[in-house]
């Protein structure tokens, strides 16, 4: 989001950055805290040394964040040259924030520490559609009912994070189209801010599990990793060279879109045949119908293949070998060294993975399926949320990147 093109036209339009435009002191803040974050407790010497950064700069940066609450001194590092240095890590429980996921079927938050630990969850169904005042009243309640809980939360609270999928504008809060939620320019950060009192930041569900997984998860440690979930949709969040990558308007990693085959399945998009028309669990439950049998839902499915049912099994080889296919654009793309696939159906990995495993490797050009490590990431859904509330974090500490 530092590229020089939207410094070029944010001069002609102030309105879709409302938030601070000194980009380069915000990365330098969101570096660093990531640092004390993944690898603290650090010394200032050692936070210079491993962001490359001049001590003089490391205290200038984080001087502030310690005054804010973020970052706290902690011990002594000794054995090292010259007089013992004081320890930073992440001021834990100092702060709090709460992340909240919309999903087609419900709407989860979580309340967490400023490690984006999970300290509470709630969860509302939404049975009745997806208008979105209704949605958003929602989500409003499920801020409601954590604070109700944790009455003492609410002083130490930065913000709410939400996290949706489809076309989010981040840095207008507004979603601009979701196909999963049926949403068309819906403000989600004002609305949701108006009704809690709370400081709310809004982004595509995916890209905000890219910065869970960056920070806690499997893309801890290395310089890029492409994030692919499986389940009701195909999404991707791609981080490579240090950065998320969000394009130029916020669409960059819309794998589940891409044209697989013509005249397939109608898409949520609108198109037909998109990957995520083959590759989602609603692909697996339309071909073991198509094939004479039917579950109503996909976790009978699920449990079905386990117990032998060849046309439930045979459903999950197709939708591996779409997703295999995918995963081979994907890396004939960017050529990730890491793929980290999660989202509700990789724990599913047993029942599709032999297929997308062969067709990834089959599809790939040259050695861009070797080059790559696939991690199975069968976390629990509290993990949508809590990247969500990595949103809201980063946000506060002035992160630009994760
Ligand atoms: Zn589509």
């Amino acid at each position: 989001m530092t590229d020089g093109r939207e410094r070029l036209t944010i001069g002609f339009s102030p309105s879709s950055r409302p938030r601070s435009v000194d980009r380069g002191a915000d990365n330098t803040r969101g570096r660093l805290f990531a640092e004390i974050l993944t690898a603290g407790p650090l010394s200032r010497t050692q936070l210079a040394q491993r962001s490359g950064l001049s001590q003089s700069t490391v205290t200038k940066v984080v001087n502030p964040m310690i005054g804010a609450g973020f970052v706290t001194e902690t011990g002594e590092q000794s054995g090292s040259i010259g007089r013992p240095q004081r320890l930073l890590e992440v001021a834990a429980n100092r702060r709090a924030a709460i992340g909240v996921k919309i999903g087609p079927g419900a709407v989860t938050g979580v309340l967490t520490d400023l490690r984006a630990q999970v300290l509470d969850q709630r969860t509302r169904p939404l049975t009745a559609g997806h208008d979105p005042s209704a949605v958003l009243s929602a989500a409003a309640a499920v801020v409601w009912d954590l604070l109700a809980g944790h009455p003492k939360a609410r002083e130490k609270l930065i913000g709410v994070g939400v996290g949706l999928g489809g076309h989010v504008s981040a840095a207008e809060g507004r979603v601009v189209r979701s196909g999963v939620l049926g949403w068309t320019g819906v403000e989600v950060s004002a609305p949701l801010a108006a009704a809690t009192g709370l400081p709310t930041v809004a982004a595509n569900d995916v890209d905000a599990l890219a910065v869970a997984e960056r920070w806690f998860g499997a893309g801890r440690g290395v310089d890029g990793f492409a994030l692919v979930t499986v389940g009701p949709g195909v999404g991707c969040g791609l981080f490579l060279g240090g950065e998320l990558v969000t394009g130029s308007g916020g669409l960059a990693g819309e794998l589940g879109h891409i044209p697989m085959l013509a005249d397939g399945p109608e898409c949520t998009c609108g198109n037909r045949g998109c990957l995520e028309t083959l590759a989602s669990d609603d692909a697996v439950l339309r071909k073991i119908a198509a094939d004479g049998g039917g579950y109503a839902a996909i976790e009978e499915a699920v449990a079905a293949a386990r117990n032998g049912d060849s046309r439930a099994a045979a459903a999950f080889g197709a939708m591996g070998e779409a997703l295999g296919r995918g995963l081979a654009t994907l890396c004939n793309l960017v050529n990730p060294g890491r793929i980290v696939l999660a989202g509700e159906r990789a724990d599913a990995f047993d029942l599709f993975g032999d297929a997308c495993t062969r067709a990834w490797r089959a599809h790939s050009f040259s050695t861009a399926a070797t080059d790559c490590e696939l991690i199975i990431d069968a976390t629990d859904d509290s993990l949508w949320a809590r990247g969500a509330a990595c949103l809201v974090i980063r946000d506060a500490v002035g992160a630009d990147q994760p």
